[in-house]
């Protein structure tokens, strides 16, 4: 059948948040499917960094739903009406979403290693001996064999966001959110990170991107995501966005950063 009846793996409606009386996300609809990458553009303050952390737990939603793999973030339905979930089950959901931030937020006083295997460990209670084995496999995949025993510090920026990769996949995630994984980097240490990520979305991982590397998302996205005001303004493969952007807002924004 079509693609339009594959059910998606994420599935986001009507999705509000306010800080205060600031209105940050205003019903954002979005569905993502399996193995496809998103790309989420947007002006400072649109709401891109709120919604990725909506996804991810890390903010309660003032009204709509994220929903991962069919289960909703955040609720269960009890007697046909959404009840908040516990802290435990918010926890095993949490754990199917891998986050990679900007600052990379390696634990400073733990080694390489011990950075990726902590959570496995800790959350779903992987024998240290099978989680070191998982991690020095995830540190071959992001190019950074042998370095399992470095402290962050010793470590270019380049090569902590790479750390930081492998520890969300040591999780085996359903779903990577990436939040301007390079903005902190040195423009020469840009590229490794962006490869690494390249050959995850081939290897058929589903993530969102928020990012302003427009030469990434070109090649890599499947579909590009334009956020203004907190509400999806445009909406579709990178090609026809980047080609032929319909609002002004967009236009604009294209233009600074390409
Ligand atoms: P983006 O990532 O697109 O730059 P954000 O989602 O970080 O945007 O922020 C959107 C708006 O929400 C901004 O105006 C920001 O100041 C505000 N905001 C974000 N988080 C909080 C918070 N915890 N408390 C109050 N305001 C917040
Ligand atoms: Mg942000």
């Amino acid at each position: 059948m079509t693609e339009e009846t594959t059910e998606p793996l994420v599935r986001i409606r009507g999705l509000r948040k306010s800080f205060g009386t600031h209105l940050v996300l205003d019903g954002v609809d979005l569905d993502i499917r399996l193995g496809e990458v998103t790309v989420l553009l947007g002006p400072s303050g649109s709401g891109k960094s709120t919604l990725l952390r909506t996804i991810n737990h890390l903010e309660r939603p003032d009204a709509g739903f994220v929903q991962v793999g069919g289960g909703i973030i955040g609720y269960r339905y009890r007697n046909g009406r959404l009840h908040e979930l516990g802290n435990r089950a918010i926890t095993r959901q949490r754990a199917r979403v891998g986050m990679v931030f900007q600052q990379f937020n390696l634990f400073p006083h733990l080694t390489v290693l011990d950075n990726i295997v902590e959570a496995p460990i800790a959350v779903h209670g992987v024998p240290r001996k099978q989680a070191a084995a998982r991690a020095r496999e995830l540190l071959e995949r992001v190019g950074l064999a042998g370095r399992e025993g470095s402290y962050p510090r010793q470590l270019s920026g380049g090569q902590q966001q790479r750390v930081a990769i492998a520890r969300a996949l040591a999780m085996e995630p359903e779903l990577l959110l990436f939040d301007e994984p390079t903005s902190a980097l040195d423009p020469e240490l840009v590229g490794e990170v962006l490869a690494v990520m390249k050959d995850l979305a081939d290897s058929g991982m589903t993530m969102i991107v928020v990012t302003h590397e427009i030469g990434f998302a070109r090649e890599v996205a499947d579909t590009m995501v334009f956020l203004d005001g907190g509400r999806i303004i445009e909406s579709g493969p990178p090609a026809e966005v980047l080609a032929n952007p319909r609002h002004e807002r967009a236009r604009a924004f294209l233009a600074a950063v390409l």
